[in-house]
């Protein structure tokens, strides 16, 4: 019996093994298992068997059974990952169909960059809102009473709110500055940090303003900041994002945050500095103001103006995308205008 039942184990494992498709598999499950197969039959006889053979065939033939089991299993897992998915009909000399994908915007990708090359500096980025107050905007920052800025020429005010103060008086943000005192507040110092955004101007549109606009300001405020470390801090920033040394140059500049200001100018990158239409052919391209944090500023800050000092730098994200490809108008990064845009794939 023991010879019988090792036949049936040995044919039936070399007949799954030589089965070639899964209705075949079937078939010889059937034949080796299924009622009217040799292994059943020799397990319903078990009955009329001695006590010694019952015990022995019945478990030698449950083992069969197993072993066939497990064997259908992976002949069954190799017949499916050997079946091709792909259409009988499919025709690998066809052309594919192009997947239309995205890209980031050439000023997210800008403001990335920048991020990255800040970060490397050991700044920290920091986000607002695009809505302020009249405070944040205006009155910690060491703006006169009297400023134009203040006017709503100059900056959208939030309706219904025009007529209140500080605080209570809401607009879109004329510039980021504000934020560093948001900031300064609730980090105290020191502090080194970047605060990319938009910001929104009521001026009319021309191919160098729009009325919303993105810029990236960046401040350290530390015990012991000198115009040479401002000035080590934007040719590092130039140099990575343009991937090349690029000349600066400094002019004084007044705005109410800063003492003292300055215009920073960079060399004109598409002439080189020799003078084209972009540089307004006198090769500099004026890129960002900055300057010494004024000591007014840090008091808003709850800071001691004899303890701290700080250097600010407000990069025009739009203008230094426009350097960096050599655009001629501002308004097409906003235009939305995928033929534009996807130049910069
Ligand atoms: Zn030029």
């Amino acid at each position: 019996m023991e010879k019988e039942l090792e036949k049936i184990l040995n044919d039936g494992l070399s007949a799954i093994d030589n089965v070639k498709s899964t209705q075949e598999l079937e078939d010889v499950k059937k034949e080796l298992t299924g009622k009217k197969s040799a292994l059943a039959g020799i397990m319903k006889s078990i009955g009329t068997m001695s006590a010694e053979d019952k015990k022995t065939v019945g478990m030698k033939s449950t083992e069969i059974r197993k072993k066939f089991e497990d064997k259908f299993k992976e002949k069954s897992d190799e017949l499916v990952s050997m079946k091709s998915v792909v259409d009988e009909n499919f025709d690998l000399t066809l052309p594919g169909k192009s997947v239309s994908g995205g890209v980031l915007h050439p000023i997210t990708q800008m403001c990335y960059d920048l991020n990255d090359a800040f970060a490397s500096l050991g700044f920290e980025v920091y986000s607002e809102d695009d809505i302020s107050s009249e405070k944040f905007a205006f009155d910690n920052l060491n703006f006169p009473k009297d400023h134009p800025a203040r006017q709503s020429m100059d900056t959208y005010w939030i309706e219904g709110t025009e007529d209140k103060e500080a605080d209570d008086r809401l607009c879109l943000r004329p510039h980021l500055t504000g934020g560093s005192v948001r900031y300064l507040l609730a980090h105290g110092a020191p502090a080194r940090f970047v605060y990319p955004g938009r910001v929104y101007r009521n001026e009319t549109t021309d191919a160098r303003h729009e009325r919303a606009f993105f810029q990236y300001e960046a401040l350290i405020v530390d015990k012991d900041i000198s115009f040479s470390s401002g000035m080590v801090m934007i040719q590092t920033i130039f140099e990575k994002v343009f991937g090349k040394k690029v000349n600066v140059r400094m002019r004084e500049g007044f705005f109410p945050f800063t003492e003292p200001g300055y215009e920073i100018d960079m060399e004109c990158l598409v002439c080189g500095g020799k003078g084209c239409k972009v540089c307004n052919h006198n090769g500099w391209i004026e890129v960002m103001p900055g300057g010494v944090i004024h000591p007014n500023v840090l008091r808003s800050a709850n800071l001691d103006p004899e303890e701290w000092t700080g250097f600010y730098i407000n990069i025009g994200l739009d203008r230094l995308v426009m350097m960096r490809y050599g655009v001629d108008d501002v308004r097409l990064f906003h235009s939305g205008d995928l033929r534009f845009l996807e130049e910069f794939k």
